[in-house]
């Protein structure tokens, strides 16, 4: 996908970017090849293949995001979806949240040669952090684990009536079945499930919950007990 193609693709999906926009999203994807040379960011390192394996689809979350005050990407990684979102939606609060250090050094790189004045990387994991006080209205998660472990840290971040937005591949629609009690657990419920083909044929499944009840206070519980016994 090129920058025009880009351009195209997001205008019929009447997702409003500017030239400006368009300028940093083109200033991230030089720094992500660059930095890519020099250590493992990620596993796309093709131009056309970031445009939209990266960027189109982080972007295609801007209808449930486009209200939020406060955002909190948990696993980013190399900045996905939160930092294409933040560059559309400027005065939205994005905090960026990973685990790994080197992740967040590049993170924070970006944001200040962007200009990012909103954006936020904060080196940590989720489920510590949530018992910290930390909330936004909208939480997202992409590539970063089971639905079922990812309820658990990802809801209790959100705030009551906030959306914990979980983008997913195929399998999807299977983890939501196999998820059904872990969401109750956490206090979230389903109010939308798309399916989107990317032109290049990859499948996305995006799963918008509402949390609707407070998250008991015992979760998230520790990592290792998460990944031991998953709600
Ligand atoms: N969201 C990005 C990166 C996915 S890789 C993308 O879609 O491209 C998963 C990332 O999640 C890794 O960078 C890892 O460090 C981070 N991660 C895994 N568990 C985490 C946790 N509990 N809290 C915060 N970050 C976590």
């Amino acid at each position: 996908m090129t920058r025009e193609e880009l351009e195209k693709k997001l205008s019929e999906r009447e997702i409003p970017v500017t030239e400006g926009m368009l300028d940093q999203l083109e200033q991230y994807l030089s720094m992500i090849v660059s930095t890519n040379a020099v250590m493992n960011l990620t596993a796309i390192t093709e131009e056309g293949a970031i445009r939209e394996k990266h960027f189109y689809d982080s972007l295609l979350l801007y209808p449930y995001v486009k209200d939020a005050k406060t955002l909190i990407d948990v696993g980013t990684g190399a900045g996905f979806p939160g930092i294409p979102l933040q560059i559309v939606l400027p005065d939205c609060h994005v905090i960026l949240m990973d685990a790994t250090k080197k992740k967040c050094d590049f993170l924070r790189r970006v944001i200040t040669e962007l200009g990012c004045r909103n954006a936020e990387v904060l080196h940590g994991r989720a489920e510590e952090l949530a018992h910290r006080g930390l909330r936004a209205e909208v939480v997202t998660a992409r590539a970063v684990s089971e639905l079922r472990i990812l309820a658990e840290l990802c809801v209790p971040l959100c705030k009551m009536k906030g959306r914990f937005i979980a983008m997913k591949g195929p399998m999807g629609h299977e983890e939501l079945a196999s998820a059904q009690k872990a969401l109750q657990t956490v206090g979230a419920r389903l109010k939308e499930e798309t399916e989107e083909i990317l032109p290049s044929g990859d499948t996305r499944v995006n799963l918008v919950f509402e949390k609707y009840k407070p998250t008991p206070k015992e979760y998230p519980r520790r990592y290792a007990e998460i990944k031991k016994k998953p709600l």
